[in-house]
C-alpha cells in the first residue's frame, strides 16, 4: 500500500499553486503515467545553504479551498514558497493541538509520540488546545497525510493523518510541516544535489518537483541534507517502484546517500528548527522519568552571558520533583544579574516557583503539572560555580482542577514495573466526577491480579470500589456518585504494557435542575453532557430543547390515517410535511378528509395542505387547500400521492384528518363508495349533522366484501354495519 502525504500551503502564490505532496520511504505512490521530459538542468545556485523553512518568504494573499482551509484539489502547478515569517511561526514555539474524535489510542499515542520527539530536539512545545485561537487538529481528509506549513492563524487548522500514515516518522514528516518546514527536495539549490528524473514521475504529480525560486527565500545557512525528514524517497511518485525519480548526485563509488528516511528527525532538521525558533543554544529537552542537568561549566564556573533553556515533560498525570543538589551564582538584589528561574509549565509565561542565586540550595520544587520550564541567564562577570540539578517524576498526587489528564507513568511508552501511583481528584462541591478511557492496555490477568487501574467513589482505597480494570479494552465511562474519586495504578514486577490514558472532568447532572436542562419533554443525561428528547410522535425542534409534533414520512400501507402535527390539538407553526403514500403497481389511492381545519381562505399562501399524484413536488397536481372547507375525496392517477402540509408562522387551526385506501384501478370505483358510506355511520355515530357530503361520479359503485374485510375500521371510521347508502 502506497501512501500520499500531501502538504498544503496555506498561502497561495500568484500562480494559484498552494498544494505540495511528499512522500518518503513507504509513502510513495506509483501509478502510470505519461512520460514528462528532460531531466533536470543542472544551473548554478548560489550556495546559500538550506532555504525550505518559512523564514521570509514574501507574504501572499491566502485562499482556502474548505471551511478549515484545506486543499483538497491537486493542483498541477508549480507552488513557490510564499510565506511570510511573522504569520508562520508559531510564538514561543508553541503548538496547541486537539486530537479528533475518531482515531484509536494506538494512533494518538503515535501523535504523542512524534510531538515528544520534536520537542525533545527542538524548543517548540505542543499543548493541549484550550482556548487558544489558532491551533492544530488531528483528523482525517480525503487528501490523506497533509498538512499546512508552519501556522496558519486564525482558528483551526488540519493536520490529516490517512489510514496508512499513522506511522512515528510519517507523523513526524507531517509535524515538520506544522513546524514551518517545506520538503527538502524542493529547495532552490537543489540541483546541485540531486537530479530529477521528470520521465518517471506520474502524470499530474511534476509539480511536487519544482523547486521554489531562490529570490523567494532567505537561507538558514544549513547545508542541503539527503537525510532530512521531510526529503523525498528515490521512488516518490514513481510510474514504476523501480524507476528513481529523484536521485542524489553524490556517488561515493557507486554508493549514494539514502534520500527519505522516515525514521527521526536528521541532525540537519534539528538544526534548522532550532534556528528557525531561536531555541537558545544551551539548555535542553528532558523527558525521562529521572534526570539531572547543570549550569554550564559547573562546576568550573559558567560563562558571563548564558543563556540556557531546560525543559522537562515527563507523563501527563505525573509531577515533577526538582531537587538543586549544588548552589552556586553570583548572588544580586532580587538575583538580578546572574540568576535560575523555574517555572511551573510549558513556557517562559508559566507562573514562577522560584528565582534563585547565591549559594544557598533552594528548597525543592514541586510542579502542578507534567512540565517545568527552568531558564538561567548570567549578566555578572563574576563566576560562581553553578548550579546542579536533578529530578525526578513523581505519579499520582491530589488533583483539585475542573478536568484533566490521568495516563499511567511513562505513557505511551510501556509502564515501568513496580510502580504504584494513586491520584485524588476532588472537583468542586455539587458536581459529580466523569471519566473517559481514550487508551487502555494492561497486562491482563481474570482478575486482575497483576497490573491494574483500580477506581473508588471517594477519596481512599476504603471508599466503594467503581471498577478493577485490566487487559485491552477500554472501560466504560465512570461517573462518580460526589466530587471525589481515588484511583490507583500498580504495575508489578514483570511484562509492561503501554497504560492508560483517560480524561477527567466535573460532572453534572444538568436534568436533575429546577429547569429540567431546559428540555420541554425528557432530558437524558450523558457523562459530559446532557440531551433532551420527545415523546413518540414528537420531535426536538431547532433549538434542541423543544419539542413538537412529527410530520411527513413514507407510508406503504394500503390503507390507513393522516393527521395533521399535533394532532388532535392545533398545529404548531412554521411545519413543512411531506407524506409520500405508495401502493402496489395498478393501484390507485383515494383521499377522503374526515376533518378539514386550516387557516386562510381562497388562496391558500398561510397554511395549506397540497395533494399530488405521484412522490415529486411537481408531480401532477390534485389541488391546494385551506379553509375549513373540506376537500372532496381525491383519488391518485397512479399508484402514489404526495400530501404536503405546509403552517406559517402566525394562526394555528385544528388541523386536517385524512384516511387514504389503495385498491387496484378497477376496485378504486367500488371501493370509494364504500368509503362514503362507513364515513356516514361515522358521522352518524357521532351525532353530527350538517356536513356537506358530495361524491363524485367515481366514488359511487360498491366494494367487494373481501376488500371491506381489509379496511381498517379503527382508522378509516369503517363499522362492520350493513353499509346503508346516503346521497345529498
Ligand atoms: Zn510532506
Amino acid at each position: 500500500m502506497f501512501q500520499i502525504d500531501r502538504t498544503v500551503d496555506l498561502t497561495k502564490h500568484s500562480d494559484g499553486n498552494a498544494r505540495h505532496t511528499s512522500g518518503g520511504l513507504g509513502e510513495q505512490s506509483v501509478a502510470p503515467s505519461e512520460n514528462a521530459t528532460s531531466t533536470d538542468s543542472n544551473k548554478a545556485v548560489k550556495k546559500d545553504g538550506r532555504q525550505n523553512t518559512t523564514l521570509a518568504r514574501r507574504p501572499k494573499k491566502e485562499e482556502y479551498k474548505d471551511e478549515s482551509g484545506m486543499d483538497t484539489q491537486p493542483s498541477p502547478r508549480v507552488r513557490r514558497a510564499t510565506t511570510s515569517r511573522a504569520e508562520r511561526i508559531w510564538p514561543g514555539g508553541v503548538i496547541p493541538y486537539v486530537i479528533g474524535g475518531n482515531f484509536t489510542g494506538t494512533q494518538r499515542a503515535i501523535f504523542k509520540q512524534a510531538m515528544r520527539h520534536w520537542e525533545k530536539h527542538t524548543c517548540v512545545t505542543f499543548v493541549e488546545r484550550t482556548d487558544e485561537e489558532s491551533f492544530i487538529v488531528f483528523t482525517y481528509r480525503t487528501c490523506g497525510c497533509c498538512s499546512y506549513v508552519g501556522r496558519r492563524g486564525g482558528g483551526p487548522q488540519a493536520i490529516s493523518i490517512g489510514k496508512n500514515c499513522d506511522k512515528f516518522g510519517i507523523v513526524a514528516h507531517e509535524l515538520g510541516h506544522v513546524v514551518g518546514f517545506w520538503h527538502e527536495h524542493t529547495r532552490p539549490d537543489r540541483d546541485q544535489h540531486v537530479t530529477i528524473i521528470r520521465e518517471n514521475i506520474q502524470q499530474g504529480q511534476e509539480y511536487n518537483f519544482l523547486k521554489m525560486e531562490a529570490g523567494e527565500v532567505n537561507s538558514l545557512g544549513e547545508t542541503y541534507d539527503f537525510d532530512s525528514i521531510m526529503h523525498y524517497a528515490r521512488n516518490t511518485f514513481s510510474r514504476g517502484v523501480f524507476l528513481d525519480t529523484i536521485l542524489p548526485r553524490r556517488d561515493d563509488n557507486g554508493v549514494r546517500p539514502t534520500i527519505g528516511q522516515r525514521i527521526r528527525l536528521s541532525q540537519g532538521d534539528i538544526a534548522q528548527a532550532r534556528k528557525l525558533y531561536k531555541c537558545p543554544a544551551c539548555g535542553e529537552t528532558l523527558q525521562d522519568t529521572t534526570g539531572n542537568f547543570s549550569a554550564p561549566g559547573f562546576p568550573n564556573g559558567y560563562p558571563s552571558y548564558s543563556h540556557c533553556v531546560w525543559r522537562i515533560s515527563v507523563t501527563p498525570g505525573e509531577k515533577i520533583m526538582l531537587n538543586f543538589t549544588s548552589m552556586d551564582l553570583f548572588k544580586s538584589r532580587l538575583c538580578w544579574y546572574d540568576y535560575v528561574e523555574v517555572r511551573d509549565g510549558y513556557w517562559r509565561k508559566a507562573p514562577l516557583l522560584g528565582r534563585f542565586c547565591g549559594d544557598k540550595i533552594p528548597e525543592p520544587v514541586i510542579s502542578t503539572d507534567s512540565r517545568l520550564w527552568i531558564e538561567f541567564r548570567s549578566s555578572s562577570n563574576i563566576l560562581g560555580k553553578g548550579f546542579f540539578v536533578v529530578y525526578e517524576a513523581i505519579c499520582g498526587g491530589e488533583i483539585h482542577k475542573d478536568a484533566g489528564q490521568i495516563q499511567s507513568p511513562n505513557y505511551p511508552d510501556d509502564y515501568r514495573p513496580s510502580k504504584e501511583c494513586i491520584w485524588k481528584i476532588t472537583v468542586p462541591e455539587g458536581f459529580h466526577i466523569g471519566i473517559m478511557f481514550q487508551a487502555f492496555e494492561i497486562e491482563w490477568h481474570d482478575t486482575c491480579s497483576y497490573d491494574y487501574l483500580e477506581i473508588r467513589d471517594g477519596l481512599t482505597e476504603y471508599s466503594p470500589l467503581i471498577g478493577r480494570f485490566c487487559g485491552y479494552e477500554k472501560p466504560g465511562d465512570i461517573k462518580s456518585s460526589s466530587n471525589k474519586v481515588w484511583m490507583k495504578f500498580t504495575s508489578d514486577a514483570t511484562i509492561n504494557k503501554a497504560g492508560f490514558a483517560a480524561n477527567f472532568f466535573k460532572e453534572m447532572d444538568e436534568c436533575s435542575l429546577p429547569d429540567n436542562g431546559g428540555c420541554e419533554q425528557h432530558c437524558e443525561n450523558t457523562l459530559g453532557s446532557y440531551k433532551c428528547t420527545c415523546e413518540p410522535g414528537y420531535e426536538l425542534t431547532a433549538d434542541k430543547k423543544s419539542c413538537e409534533a412529527a410530520c411527513g414520512g413514507f407510508i406503504t400501507k394500503l390503507n390507513g390515517t393522516i393527521t395533521s402535527p399535533g394532532w388532535p390539538k392545533e398545529y404548531p407553526t412554521n411545519k413543512n410535511c411531506v407524506w409520500q403514500v405508495v401502493a402496489p403497481a395498478q393501484y390507485r389511492i383515494s383521499l377522503q378528509f374526515e376533518v378539514f381545519d386550516l387557516e386562510g381562505n381562497d388562496v391558500c399562501k398561510y397554511d395549506y395542505v397540497e395533494v399530488r399524484s405521484g412522490l415529486a413536488s411537481d408531480s401532477k397536481l390534485h389541488g391546494k387547500f385551506c379553509g375549513s372547507e373540506k376537500p372532496e375525496v381525491i383519488t391518485s392517477h397512479s399508484n402514489n400521492v404526495r400530501l404536503e402540509f405546509k403552517s406559517d408562522n402566525t394562526v394555528s387551526k385544528k388541523g386536517f384528518k385524512v384516511h387514504f385506501f389503495s385498491g387496484m384501478s378497477g376496485q378504486m370505483r367500488r371501493r370509494s363508495r364504500r368509503i362514503h358510506l362507513g364515513v356516514r355511520v361515522q358521522v352518524r355515530l357521532m351525532g353530527l349533522r350538517g356536513i356537506r357530503w358530495s361524491l363524485s361520479p367515481a366514488d359511487q359503485l360498491s366494494q367487494p366484501a373481501s376488500l371491506a374485510a381489509a379496511g381498517d375500521a379503527k382508522h378509516t371510521g369503517l363499522s362492520g354495519d350493513k353499509p346503508t347508502r346516503i346521497m345529498q
